[in-house]
């Protein structure tokens, strides 16, 4: 499929706000493609492997970066794909939704009552055949394309990795790939949401028995200090921290996730000659979301 991997950047960052004493790099995952972005293509990955040709049923919100990921993935893959949307149909669809019909996906609107009990229903009567992902890719099959990360650079000398968590996939994909040397933190965007440990411990076990003895992990931490409020909470302060990194840098963040990673990486304290890599999972597409004089890009 027709992702290309030279496209992502190891980008080294000097904002004004970063101590003399460390180095900061971001590993641009945004820059992957302008529909699959970020870590999402490495969630979908070998679970579009593992479908062969059935179609994809897979789960949302109206503004969900893997809903939009998936509907473009699929169609380059050339599978049908259903989505399951929480809530009612809205009179006028997200920009997300758009998207996605666009790109083929069939949408099914559920309540939120329904939505709730998704990963306990039984979707074969009403969708025969169908391979389901589970919402956000949150599965072994997406830690492990999520392995994938760290070696699209040169990463082995930094110090600390930073990543932004939503369901921890992603995050047990670092750990499980990064060096014994490397510390690998992940900032939780949810507002206590302390059950992340137990997930992330859950895909590693999964990962480990998967892979046998070539299974190693990486020390980890989840740092719960910065979800802004909750989970696509935004404020002022975060969008003028999000301005004013995009001057220094160029480099252009996301409210949900990246931004509150960035923003809680320059509230952090390192050792001195630490070297970070943070990861830009994309996502860049859930800033269509806000009004489009509040970024400045
Ligand atoms: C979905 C998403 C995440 C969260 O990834 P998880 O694997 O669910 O923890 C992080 N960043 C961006 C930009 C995302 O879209």
């Amino acid at each position: 499929m027709e992702v290309d991997y030279r496209n992502i950047i190891l980008q080294n960052i000097t904002p004004s706000w970063l101590p003399d004493n460390i180095q900061a790099a971001m590993l641009r995952l945004d820059l992957l493609h302008p529909e699959i972005s970020g870590n999402k293509w490495f969630k979908l990955k070998y679970n579009l492997e593992a479908a062969g040709k059935r179609r994809i049923l897979t789960f949302g919100g109206a503004y969900s970066n893997h809903i939009a990921a998936t509907a473009a993935a699929c169609e380059l893959a050339g599978l049908p794909c259903i989505g399951i949307i929480r809530g009612e149909r809205p009179l006028q669809l997200s920009h997300t939704l758009q998207l996605a019909v666009e790109k083929g996906m069939q949408l099914e609107f559920v309540s939120r009552e329904v939505y709730r009990h998704k990963d306990s229903t039984n979707w074969t009567p009403l969708f025969p055949d169908a391979y389901i992902i589970p919402e956000g890719g949150n599965n072994v099959a997406g830690a492990r394309g999520c392995q994938e990360i760290l070696s699209l650079a040169d990463t082995s000398a930094f110090t600390h990795i930073l990543c932004a968590v939503g369901t921890g996939t992603t995050l047990a994909g670092l750990i499980s790939s990064a060096q014994p040397h490397q510390l690998v933190q992940g900032y939780v965007v949810l507002k206590g949401a302390t059950y992340l440990q137990e997930e992330v411990a859950a895909l590693l076990r999964g990962i480990a028995d998967l892979q046998g003895s070539v299974f190693h992990a990486a020390p980890w931490t989840l740092i719960h200090d910065f979800h802004g409020g909750g989970y696509a909470k935004t404020s002022s302060g975060l969008i003028s921290f999000i301005n004013h990194f995009y001057q220094e840098t160029r480099i252009p963040l996301d409210v949900v996730y990246t931004g509150k990673l960035v923003w809680g990486f320059s509230q952090s304290a390192f050792p001195a000659g630490s070297k970070i890599l943070l990861i830009h999972t994309g996502g860049l597409q859930g800033n269509l979301s806000l009004s489009p004089d509040v970024l400045n890009f």
